[in-house]
């Protein structure tokens, strides 16, 4: 009897672990590639976004666009994502149906427009198979697989934004003296450096056309500063991503496109160079 009962607890205890380690498969991916079953992520990649290079390829301003804002532009790394991630190189997506409420984010809502801007006119797509915010985007497909250390659409925004702050991507490569320039090139090496010598952790770098277009950080669960790659092929261990839009030798970071709506929404592009430092 006894024995009976102990079993009994030990297969119950299993199936509640079992079904913890997985996240709800959901139902309408909205085009995104879902797998069945999502198990618990690995680590965190806060990604961000170089303004100087993603506002070069603007061609419609609007007021949702961050490119538009003319000398009110971002000139610093900005948010794209937190991103909950696995050690093999995938990770999991629309974890959850808990859809995006823009009233939960209300108190951050200056904050995320300045450092957390959508560089882009078009509406993003959401996990519902919806279009929404960009913020709607990134807190359905990646936010609502960062439980169990994340528990809400609050805690992701204000999670992220802290970790933005504490490690300042800008601050150090400015420091270092790798500052945006149209003509100087540095080398890729010596920005990884400097993100190592400040971090204690390898980023991972993307360029486009030979810019760097976007630099990630990487987290153990707790927020201590991991490298990207580990178990990753070797093509990662040098910080630099294997997609397509790799980076070359010596990158640039280009200078601030200035862009600003000329009169109403969407009347036009005004586009100057500015410098922002
Ligand atoms: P998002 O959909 O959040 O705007 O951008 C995520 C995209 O970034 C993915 O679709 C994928 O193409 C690319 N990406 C590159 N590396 C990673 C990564 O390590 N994790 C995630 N989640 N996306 C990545």
């Amino acid at each position: 009897m006894a024995s009976l009962f102990t079993t009994s607890i030990l297969s119950a205890s299993l199936l509640i672990v079992l079904i913890g380690s997985f996240f709800i498969e959901p139902i309408n991916a909205g085009g995104f590639n879902i797998v069945k079953e999502q198990r618990e992520f690995d680590y965190f990649k806060l990604s961000l976004q170089w303004p100087g290079t993603v506002c070069r390829n603007t061609r419609h301003c609007c007021a949702s666009n961050g490119c538009c804002r003319g000398s009110n532009s971002p000139t610093e790394f900005t948010i794209h994502g937190l991103w909950p991630d696995y050690n093999d190189g995938t990770w999991p997506a629309c974890c959850t149906k808990s859809g995006f409420d823009v009233k939960e984010i209300s108190t951050l809502k200056d904050a995320l427009e300045k450092y957390w801007p959508s560089y882009s006119c078009s509406k993003a797509s959401t996990c519902s198979g919806k279009k929404g915010l960009f913020w709607a985007h990134e807190w359905e497909k990646h936010g609502t697989c960062s439980s169990p250390v994340v528990k809400d659409e609050y805690s992701y925004f204000i999670t992220t934004l802290n970790v933005y702050f504490k490690f300042n991507v800008t601050e150090v490569l400015y420091e270092a003296g790798y500052v945006p320039s149209n003509s100087e090139k540095y080398p890729m090496g010596g920005i990884i450096s400097a993100i190592q010598n400040a971090f204690h952790a390898t980023p991972e770098i993307t360029c486009s056309q030979g810019a760097v277009e976007e630099l990630r950080l990487c987290f153990y669960k707790d927020f201590k500063p991991r490298d990207c790659a580990i178990g990753l092929g070797s093509s990662h261990h040098n910080g630099l991503s294997s997609s397509k839009s790799s980076c070359p030798k010596y990158v640039s970071l280009p200078e601030r496109v200035s862009l600003a709506l000329k009169t109403g929404e969407g009347a036009g592009l005004r586009l100057t160079q500015s410098k922002a430092y």
